[in-house]
């Protein structure tokens, strides 16, 4: 497998850092499709993912280990605040070193910079 076809969504299948770094916040009416007893009031319009307002944030939703083989509970209902952190942002890189993961390279070969080169078949 060439390194360019690794997908975002496999590097955030060995990682979930940034689910066990922020408060994830959202909506409260985005809370309505998740299973109740995941979501706490936060403030009167705000609430947030049960297990990230505290000292050492994590998930309730989040399955498996950190760095190694993770999972969302609640994928296709998650809300908007954790469908932003885009593996390679700068919120991506802060949770992962957090956790003592390296940061995400993002090589950008489709604006490549060798147009004075030829290449050699
Ligand atoms: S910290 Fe980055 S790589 Fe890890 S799960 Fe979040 S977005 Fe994906
Ligand atoms: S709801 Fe899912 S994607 Fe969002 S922080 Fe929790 S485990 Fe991560």
């Amino acid at each position: 497998m060439q390194l360019s076809q690794v997908s975002r969504d496999d590097i955030c299948l060995s990682c979930g850092a940034c689910c066990a770094y922020f408060r994830v916040s959202f909506y409260w009416a985005e809370g309505e499709a998740m299973p109740s007893e995941m979501v706490e009031p936060l403030t009167a319009v705000y609430s947030c993912m049960c297990g990230t307002n505290q000292k050492q944030p994590r998930c309730v939703a989040l399955q498996g280990e950190v760095g190694q083989a993770v999972s969302c509970g609640i994928y296709t209902v998650r809300s908007e605040s954790c469908k932003e952190v885009q593996a390679g942002d700068q919120q991506c890189q802060k949770a992962r070193l957090a956790h003592g993961l390296i940061p995400i390279v993002n090589l950008d070969l489709a604006s490549s910079n060798d147009e004075g080169y030829d290449q050699v078949s």
